[in-house]
């Protein structure tokens, strides 16, 4: 009989994150800590959407977090020019062609989102996600994987 509940809760699991599959939601807090460490990607999804709030109590200025993705090999360049380019550039360098993806800067309470085609994606890449405000990357970073 126990055996029977776990199999039709695990079909409804199944059949829930099939309607979730194709985003994901992220949170930033005060310790300077994404609640993610991994995010999979579906091949099935042609979009993929990141959704980023803020659990701390802190202000963007002081404990500000975004959600940026890149190839691995660009990311420490990528977190060196966007801390250069200020707050107000949201800590991206403008114009930055080796960002794949990335919300604004926000703070405690807020949320921001972003989509992108997952054509932008390869199988075969090694991609990590990070936050780039000064100081946050070495810890506020994960690997994405288009699976
Ligand atoms: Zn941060």
């Amino acid at each position: 009989m126990f055996g029977r509940f776990l199999l039709a809760t695990s079909v409804l699991l199944a059949s829930s994150s099939a309607f979730a599959a194709c985003s994901v939601d992220i949170d930033g807090n005060d310790a300077m800590q994404f609640n993610l460490k991994n995010i999979d990607v579906p091949k099935t999804c042609t979009e993929f959407t990141v959704n980023l709030s803020h659990s701390g109590k802190l202000a963007k200025n002081v404990m500000g977090h975004n959600w940026i993705l890149v190839k691995t090999a660009d990311l420490q360049a990528v977190a060196n020019d966007g801390m250069a380019a200020g707050l107000d550039k949201d800590y991206i360098k403008a114009g930055d062609t080796r960002v794949i993806a990335h919300t604004k800067v926000i703070g405690a309470g807020e949320k921001a989102s972003v989509t992108f085609a997952t054509s932008k994606l390869d199988a075969a890449g090694a991609y990590t996600f990070f936050c780039s405000f000064p100081g946050h990357w070495a810890l506020m970073k994960g690997t994405l994987k288009l699976i």
